[in-house]
């Protein structure tokens, strides 16, 4: 069922030659000895491990899907899943990027991003499965107790326990304020939690031995709203003093989801029943500790989506040579068969160019949102610490949002190339485009994630956070401004920098008349800003392809091809989008609701 190869070329373009990765790697005390051949050796391994063993189970995974026995509370992954993890673990993949003290392999985030986006394009359904360890392991490590972490970080680590967030509830998704969820302390230190959260990804599995649930619950006497939510450790299964699995807490599946995509993956409802459970963190501050876990969920989902636009326009080529229909306007390209291969058209050519230039702009946006990440974590220098944990909240929202719209329009534009046959399930394209649907949904909402960009990382610190990164790329104009070469990148780049500002602030100003305008105005303006951070590394990209243009490796001629795309048919859509933004709240809400 199609193909699927590592593109390992581009990973180390953005790595090596857009990044310098270890010369930035250098400076961080931690990875100063992460060298080239670390770096290689890794995305060799990973491609092999991706396609070779996850790629195989994706369309059966999806066939097939997961089964719940409602008697047992179980959940049976996809024949070959179990397995495939067993491998994964196994092969210490788990421990990529964790720290050695609790078993890990001390390798930098920006490289385990890489094998992400490998994992994802082979089986997206599969990876939620430790994906979302990750982000738990993340969360404890931050916010956990001595003894939390010594109990738990080795088990996640090593992937013998994964781990799930469990925050939505019926009646609460967006709006984690209003949820009910109870916890009542005890005499030992532990909590008794009692609810029932629902859609939670990989709640109940066979993959492996324990599940750790990090739940979303209220204490007694907790304030109403946000501020009275706390966090809570549930395991599946008590761990005993030796770390082995112990007594079975009453936290189970009741039922999981029919859905669109992803039935690789178990959504479930999950009901606590007097639970047992340890607070993680004060009470009451538990969305504060959750947020370490969904920021990097949140980074993950960006990477499912960047993971799908690949694999999915990996597929389009491969099928755009091979079908023959029609002949060239200008002239038989293929004299000797009765059509040529689609690929001679201009506008199947247009959608392949769309995949390929969102997959590359999406790696490169990734890998560095990935880097700062390694800098805002183990950087000596407080300041510069600081200054990357800044970006990093500031590009968070446009990873996840922009990224999952753009997998939205590729995996659909690649599954156009195959026309009717990208319709029917036998060649899995319609697959890339179902599981490409929830990336949208999950992890908040992508309007949630532009009222965050607009409402509170921009207009909430009167666009400090932008204007730094805005300074970033006016030194870039500023110093290529002259180059003539470079003006088809530099010239938009620039002039896109001076319209987001004037944008940004003209949206400022209307918010103090009237709130309802940032809502109106969020979603096109994450567009916008995602098209000036595309511009501005398709810019720094296409001028290291200019210097090698000459070159006899190719690789830079289609890296120019991909840049001159990107600016000539995707990045000129922010006209239109500028006005939606300007056009204000008033379009929206001048319909009374009992009028729609
Ligand atoms: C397959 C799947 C897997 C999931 N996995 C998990 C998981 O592992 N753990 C977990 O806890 N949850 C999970 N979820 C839940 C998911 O995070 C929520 O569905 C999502 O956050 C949206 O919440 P909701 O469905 O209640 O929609 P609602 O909150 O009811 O929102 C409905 C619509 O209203 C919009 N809206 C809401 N408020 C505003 C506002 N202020 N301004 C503008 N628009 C607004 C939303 O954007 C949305 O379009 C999963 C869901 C699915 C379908």
């Amino acid at each position: 069922m199609g193909q699927y190869v590592a593109p390992i070329r581009d990973m180390q373009f953005v790595l090596h030659e857009f990044l310098k990765v270890e010369d930035e790697l250098k400076a961080l005390p931690d990875y100063s000895e992460v060298d080239a051949d670390i770096i290689n050796q890794v995305l060799e391994e990973g491609g092999k491990f991706t396609a070779g063993v996850l790629f195989p189970l994706n369309h059966s995974g999806d066939r097939e899907g997961c089964k719940h026995d409602a008697a047992t509370h179980t959940v049976t992954t996809p024949k070959g899943f179990k397995e495939a993890y067993k491998q994964y673990v196994e092969g210490g993949w788990a421990a990529l990027a964790c720290d050695p003290e609790y078993g890990g392999q001390g390798l930098p985030v920006v490289l385990n991003n890489s094998f992400y986006e490998m994992l994802n394009s082979a089986n997206q359904a599969w990876t939620m499965y430790p994906g979302l360890s990750h982000g738990a392991y993340e969360c404890l490590k931050e916010h956990g107790t001595d003894e939390q972490k010594k109990t738990y970080l080795p088990k996640l680590v090593s992937g013998e326990w994964t781990g799930t967030m469990c925050l939505t509830e019926p009646h609460c998704g967006t709006d984690l304020g209003m949820l009910r969820s109870k916890a009542i302390p005890q005499d030992d230190g532990s909590w008794k939690i009692t609810g029932n959260k629902i859609f939670i990804s990989a709640g109940e599995h066979d993959m492996s031995e324990n599940i750790l649930h990090l739940v979303l619950a209220r204490v007694p006497d907790a304030p109403e709203g946000s501020k009275g939510i706390s966090l809570f450790l549930v395991p599946k299964y008590l761990p005993k003093e030796d770390g082995s699995v112990g007594e079975r807490n009453p936290i189970t599946c009741g039922a999981i989801e029919e859905k669109m995509g992803i039935h690789g993956n178990s959504t479930c409802q999950m009901n606590l029943d007097g639970a047992k459970g340890w607070i993680i963190g004060q009470p009451n501050k538990g969305l504060n500790a959750m947020f370490v876990f969904m920021n990097a969920a949140r980074l993950g989902v960006g990477m499912q989506s960047l993971g799908l636009t690949e694999v999915a326009y990996q597929n389009a080529v491969i099928y755009a040579k091979d079908r023959i229909q029609m002949r060239s306007l200008t002239g038989p390209k293929n004299p000797e068969q009765p059509a040529d291969p689609i690929i001679v058209h201009a506008d199947v050519r247009r959608m392949l160019l769309t995949g390929r230039a969102y997959a590359e702009g999406a790696r490169a946006f990734t890998s560095y949102v990935a880097l700062q990440i390694d800098r805002e974590l183990h950087h000596p220098d407080e300041d510069v610490r600081k200054e990357a944990a800044d970006e990093v909240a500031l590009l968070t929202p446009i990873v996840k949002a922009f990224i999952t719209d753009n997998a939205w329009i590729a995996t659909s534009e690649a599954m156009q190339v195959f026309g009717g046959h990208g319709y029917i399930a036998e060649w899995g394209m319609e697959q890339y485009v179902r599981d490409a649907r929830i990336n949208l949904i999950y992890e908040g909402t992508n309007t949630i994630q532009s009222l965050d960009l607009l409402g509170r990382k921009i207009l909430g610190d009167n666009g400090a956070k932008l204007r730094k990164f805005g300074e970033k790329i006016k030194s870039f104009v500023e110093e290529n401004g002259l180059d003539e070469n470079l003006s088809e990148f530099i010239t938009p780049l620039g002039e896109l920098g001076d319209k987001v500002t004037k944008l940004t602030m003209e949206i400022g100003m209307k918010a103090f008349q009237n709130a309802d305008e940032v809502g109106a105005a969020a979603v096109p303006y994450l567009r916008v800003v995602g098209h000036l951070v595309y511009s501005y590394f398709f810019a720094q990209m296409a001028k290291i392809a200019l210097e090698k243009q000459d070159s006899s490796d190719t690789f830079y001629k289609a890296k120019l091809a991909t840049a001159r795309f990107y600016f000539a048919r995707l990045q000129p859509e922010t006209a239109t989008l500028i006005r939606q933004a300007r056009s204000g709240s008033a379009n929206l809400m001048a319909l009374d609701a009992d009028l729609f």
